[in-house]
């Protein structure tokens, strides 16, 4: 990355100074011009989109997260089809449009497998499919894309190549920014393309944050997720953070706070996108955090459909939120959304900024 950062304008000012604000007045103008501006281009719905961690087995090291192949505290599993499918059907009962298959960077996950599971769901419901398996080849990709995947989301985390490289170790023979590269790739092959980054992770800076809102917008995504780092005992960052931060004033915060601030300049900059209001931030505030990311920017929602007894096996990080454990969680949930005026998403929910390009090419090739 260029060393000064582009530092682009929201709402008359600065999105350094933004990040700097702390007045609740002038907050109070970007929370208002976020929201308005979701309600206006991607509209008033709130898509739910069934997560569904089906495996925790990982081949990676990344030093804040609680799935790293070094952590042998956790219990690994992985799910069968059959438990993948049977969760499919939740969603399909709750009236989601989406299913999430997310997991750790699994070695075993093989690509007759997953091409199976995609095809299957994709024959036997209406569902879109998002898969978020990690860094996986050109080859996986482009079959999963075959099978009928609809979106791949990975997160590039952070924009500043040294913070990056520090937190997360290569595999051998990788490139230490492999993601950047794959993300193209996946955009080419046609996927909805969704990416992201921590907020807060130690060693991020205020200038980083502003590159990574930066490169945020550069990659013109359909999908931006956007969630505060979250300290995990068992991790090297999370057993001494102080080692990897940076001078206190330079520091980002991981507080919920700058998150929301980061989500509503996304919002302002890269209207079309889809957003959801992330579990990591729902687990900071697990009584409003879905509403201020609702109002402030998101127009997504990510109940957690994995069966109950894996769920605390996830754990990237502890005491995840789990709002949702039966029917009567949808039903209040729903009510949460009633209360905001906000209605249920029907359908897909597709990216707007997609379904844009698909139309731009169509025209060009009538032309
Ligand atoms: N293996 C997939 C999915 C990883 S989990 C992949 O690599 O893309 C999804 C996201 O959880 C990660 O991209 C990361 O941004 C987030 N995450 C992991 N550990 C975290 C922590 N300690 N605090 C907050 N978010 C975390």
């Amino acid at each position: 990355m260029d060393s000064m950062a582009y530092n682009p304008y929201v709402l008359d000012r600065r999105v350094s100074d933004w990040l700097y604000e702390k007045r609740f007045e002038a907050l109070s103008v970007l929370w208002q011009a976020a929201g308005q501006t979701c309600l206006e281009v991607v509209g008033s719905e709130v898509h739910f989109r069934g997560l569904i961690e089906f495996s925790n087995h990982c081949r990676r090291n990344c030093l804040y997260c609680g799935l790293r192949a070094g952590n042998h505290r956790i219990e690994r599993y992985r799910l069968s089809a059959e438990q993948i499918f049977t969760c499919v059907q939740t969603a399909v009962r709750l009236g989601m449009g989406t299913v999430v298959l997310q997991s750790g960077e699994d070695p075993d996950l093989s690509l007759e497998w997953m091409s199976d599971l995609v095809r299957r769901i994709k024959q036997e419901t209406n569902l879109s499919v998002t898969l978020s398996l990690g860094e996986r080849s050109e080859k996986e990709l482009e079959h999963w894309r075959w099978a009928g995947a609809d979106r791949y989301f990975m997160r590039f985390e952070t924009s500043n190549l040294h913070v990056y490289n520090r937190l997360h170790p290569p595999l051998c023979g990788r490139k230490p920014f492999h993601r950047l590269e794959l993300l193209k790739v996946i955009k080419r092959l046609g996927y909805e393309t969704g990416s992201g980054i921590m907020v807060g992770l130690p060693g991020q800076t205020h200038e980083d944050l502003v590159r990574d809102i930066e490169l945020l917008i550069r990659l013109d995504l359909d999908m931006i997720g956007l969630g505060p780092w979250l300290l995990h005992p068992g991790t090297p960052l999370g057993r001494n953070p102080g080692r990897y931060c940076t001078r206190f004033e330079r520091q980002v915060s991981n507080l919920e706070e700058t998150t929301y601030k980061v989500m509503a300049i996304v919002r302002l900059l890269c209207p079309m996108v889809n957003m959801p209001a992330t579990t990591a931030l729902t687990t900071l505030n697990r009584k409003t955090g879905i509403e201020l990311s609702l109002t402030r920017g998101a127009n997504v929602i990510m109940p957690d459909l994995t069966p109950m007894e894996y769920r605390k096996l996830y754990e990237i990080y502890p005491a995840k939120t789990d709002a949702c454990q039966d029917d009567g969680d949808f039903k209040k949930l729903f009510e949460r959304l009633e209360k905001l005026k906000r209605r249920p998403g029907t359908g897909p929910g597709r990216s707007m900024r997609h379904a844009c390009n698909l139309k731009t090419k169509e025209c060009s090739s009538q032309n």
